[in-house]
């Protein structure tokens, strides 16, 4: 191996090391996150800090999560290789990229179209063919594809958005956070019965704000 490898296979190690000790134990996440190379979904600046656990800048005035937050609300979603997957929020493209590993298909949207077009093009580069992705306000769900196995938000809303809970198929599960911008938010989990929907709290998080409509500088 050369040296370059060494360094790589070290920063992976402890990559995937920081996820277990967060409590990232599914080995199909842990799998898909040592496939999917972060590095890929960070531009300029903040490139060389990829591999570390923390949220990093993109464009738009976004971000991207903090690896252990993305493999933990991915575990949280039970994906399933026959699961049709809405994310609503982009951003990077690295939580979408994710999922495509684990699903049958992934639909994903966000308000800025300037992050759509940065996302398809490194799902392009990647390959990762069963991946959808559209400039539009995830807070309407996607109707057209509707309805879903599983929805996913990675943005905070005050309450889980109505046609979101109305998207998601009987025994359906939605992780997002919930709350007010800018203090403490709650990821959630629900669960879509027969009768109703069940909910438990996850964890305390932070997440940029649901913002309706699509953006301006688009
Ligand atoms: N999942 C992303 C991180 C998302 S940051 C990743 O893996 O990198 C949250 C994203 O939600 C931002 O890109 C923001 O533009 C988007 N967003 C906020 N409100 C939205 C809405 N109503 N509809 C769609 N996207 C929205």
């Amino acid at each position: 191996m050369s040296l370059e490898d060494d360094a790589t296979a070290e920063r992976k190690m402890q990559f995937l090391f920081a996820l277990r000790s967060k409590g990232v134990m599914d080995q199909a996440v842990l799998t898909a996150m040592e496939r999917i190379d972060r590095g890929r979904f960070v531009r300029g600046l903040f490139a060389e800090r990829a591999y570390e656990d923390t949220p990093l800048p993109i464009a738009c005035g976004q971000t991207i999560s903090q690896p252990s937050v993305v493999a933990l609300m991915t575990q949280a979603l039970e994906v399933s290789a026959r699961d049709k997957v809405l994310e609503v929020g982009t951003g990077s493209g690295y939580q979408a990229a994710i999922l495509s590993l684990l699903a049958r298909r992934v639909y994903t949207v966000d308000r800025h179209k300037r992050l759509v077009r940065e996302a398809r093009e490194v799902f392009e580069e990647l390959d990762l063919v069963n991946i959808t992705a559209f400039t539009s306000d995830g807070s309407f769900g996607l109707p057209d594809q509707a309805p879903f196995d599983r929805i996913i938000v990675t943005a905070a809303a005050e309450d889980p958005p109505g046609p979101l809970l109305a998207q998601l198929k009987i025994g359906g599960i939605m992780v997002l956070p919930v709350g007010q911008s800018d203090t403490v938010q709650s990821l959630i989990r629900v669960r879509r019965t027969e009768t109703g929907f069940d909910y438990d709290e996850l964890r305390p998080v932070r997440f940029v704000p649901l913002i309706e409509g699509i953006a301006r500088d688009n």
